[in-house]
């Protein structure tokens, strides 16, 4: 049959479809696709976007066997592939000048964003990190289809915007976005200035793949959730991929909307935990191959014993050591390390002081520090008092009757009070448990 008359049975087929499609999968997927070929029992429909293949095969390919079978009367199999003269008849049928100028403008702005240097050959994968690389390594095929979306948390250093990034560094030839919440923040509270969240929320509309870091962010950021809320919709309604990194898990996240909160909870989620010794020893040993030094064995171990917590100040303190030894031009040895490092190889953690505990718990619970001392008797002020009362007690071994003062001045009795109410609920709420601990990362 000739490529017309496969052109003109796909018509029919678009038209059935788009009455038994939403209008936004529609748009999304199958507006812009042609029948290529009629090979008899297999029908070619070609997609201008190598992305849309695997979705239109997942969401959409019975469906449309069924219509295809309809129109042509015929068993016919359906196979989708990716066609470049698809994308050129696209543009030319409609107005090239906008979808140019609109493509390369959100490759302009956002594909530069992305790190060149995080990919997924640079990220050294130990136990603490297999399962958030493999994750992720397996969404970049099959954006939007399998894992979405996709919630990437851990502590600080540990690799998150490495991840997200070689996620976009490999897809390549996607319209990515890589932002951070911040950033996304930033953005929309101008938008919003300005009056042009319509241009906001169509930039973000036209992406395959959004990856928006450190998402915590926006804790208690009431408006920008709105906003990103939406956001989110318009991408995971139609399919596109969504990848969050976050220091903490969902449903620890505080000051988070519910509805936002629940849609994050229903894609996957994935943890980075503190790297173990041999992976601490192999990210140091590519990092010392890739500043072509030669780094003695006992001097990488060294580092790695010191550094356990963050990946940033693990390569931080081998930089400063093979530094140190060219402005010194002694030779690289334990000996050098520890003189390059005295005094900023982190001593063993110091214990938090009162303050810098009701300064976290505060922010933590999204309330001031006045609050949560005071004396106000609201649900949410009480749990946050007992949790700080109960973290001071734990860290600094403050007489009670201290701990009392820094609280309104109560007396050591309502401190010990609290403690025992926090402890019993610590025994029987896991959720309450984790959200304490995450507290605690942030100030050690
Ligand atoms: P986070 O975003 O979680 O704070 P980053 O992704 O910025 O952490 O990682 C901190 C530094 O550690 C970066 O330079 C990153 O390249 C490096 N890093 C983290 N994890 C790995 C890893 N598994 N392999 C190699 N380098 C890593
Ligand atoms: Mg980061």
């Amino acid at each position: 049959m000739s490529l017309n008359s496969a052109r003109e049975i796909w018509e029919a087929a678009l038209g059935e479809l788009q009455v038994q499609v939403s209008k936004a999968n529609y748009d999304t997927w199958l507006k812009d696709t042609v029948g290529l070929r009629d090979e008899g029992n297999i029908f070619v429909v070609g997609t201008p976007r190598a992305f849309a293949v695997a979705w239109l095969e997942q969401r959409l390919h019975s469906l449309i066997r069924k219509i295809l079978i309809g129109v042509t009367g015929r068993d016919i199999e359906i196979q989708f592939e990716t066609s470049p003269a698809v994308a050129e008849s696209v543009s030319k049928d409609t107005s090239p000048a906008v979808v140019t100028r609109r493509e390369a403008s959100i490759q302009g702005a956002f594909a530069s964003q992305l790190n060149p240097n995080y990919t997924f050959d640079s990220f050294i994968v130990g136990e603490c990190n297999r399962l958030a690389c493999a994750v992720a390594t397996s969404i970049v095929d099959k954006l939007g289809c399998i894992y979405n979306p996709l919630f990437i948390y851990g502590g600080v250093g540990l690799g998150k915007t490495h991840l997200l990034n070689a996620i976009g560094n490999a897809t390549n030839g996607y319209r990515v976005i890589y932002t951070s919440a911040e950033q996304f923040t930033n953005e929309y509270i101008s938008a919003i200035r300005e009056k042009n969240t319509g241009e906001f929320r169509h930039k973000f509309r036209e992406v395959d793949l959004l990856l928006i870091d450190d998402i915590h962010f926006l804790s208690g950021k009431k408006q920008t959730q709105e906003g990103f809320f939406h956001t989110f919709n318009d991408l995971y309604n139609t399919g596109r991929q969504i990848v969050i990194s976050c220091d903490c898990p969902p449903s620890t996240l505080p000051s988070l909307e519910g509805r936002l909160r629940s849609r994050f909870e229903g894609g996957l989620i994935v943890d980075l935990q503190l790297p173990d010794i041999e992976t601490r020893l192999a990210i140091l040993q590519s990092k010392a191959r890739k500043l072509r030094s030669t780094v003695p064995l006992d001097t990488l171990d060294f580092i790695a014993a010191r550094y356990t917590h963050n990946i940033r100040e693990l390569e931080g303190a081998l930089n400063r050591v093979i530094t140190y030894a060219k402005l010194t031009q002694l030779p690289l040895s334990l000996e050098l390390s520890q003189a390059a490092l005295e005094g900023i190889t982190p001593p063993p953690p110091q214990p938090p002081s009162a303050n810098l505990i009701i300064e976290e718990v505060s922010n933590y619970f999204g309330i001031s520090p006045q609050q949560l001392t005071g004396r106000d008797k609201g649900k949410a002020f009480v749990l946050a008092r007992q949790v700080a009362m109960y973290l001071i007690r734990e860290e600094t071994k403050q007489p009670l009757s201290l701990i009392g003062k820094l609280f309104s001045g109560r007396d050591h009795s309502t401190v010990i009070h609290n403690c025992k109410q926090l402890t019993s609920k610590l025994n029987s709420d896991p959720l309450l448990l984790q959200q304490v601990l995450n507290i605690q990362n942030h100030y050690y």
